[in-house]
């Protein structure tokens, strides 16, 4: 079997990207699929670390965090935007 983890099967996508370190002198590809408004597009937002109230993507290449936010969509459902970045401390 071919496995593909996220998407079940071809609908008609949204433009979906690689999620990118929103560092801009990083941009290292993470492995989460998001709309072109860093909206997770597979809702991982349970993987995500947490630090408190913070939850966030760690970076591999830079080490700062790609902080995930709760947000709702036009039809009220909750979705999580990675939303900011914060460098390593
Ligand atoms: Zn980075």
């Amino acid at each position: 079997m071919n496995a593909a983890p996220s998407l079940p099967a071809k609908k008609k996508a949204p433009d979906i990207q690689v999620l990118r370190c929103l560092n801009p002198t990083c941009r290292e590809m993470l492995a989460y699929e998001v709309d072109s408004n860093n909206v997770l597009y597979v809702d991982l937002a349970w993987m995500a670390r947490q630090a408190g109230e913070l939850r966030y993507f760690p970076c591999p290449k830079c080490g700062g965090r790609n902080i995930v936010e709760p947000i709702r969509d036009t039809k009220g459902a909750v979705k999580h935007q990675v939303a900011r970045f914060e460098p390593k401390a």
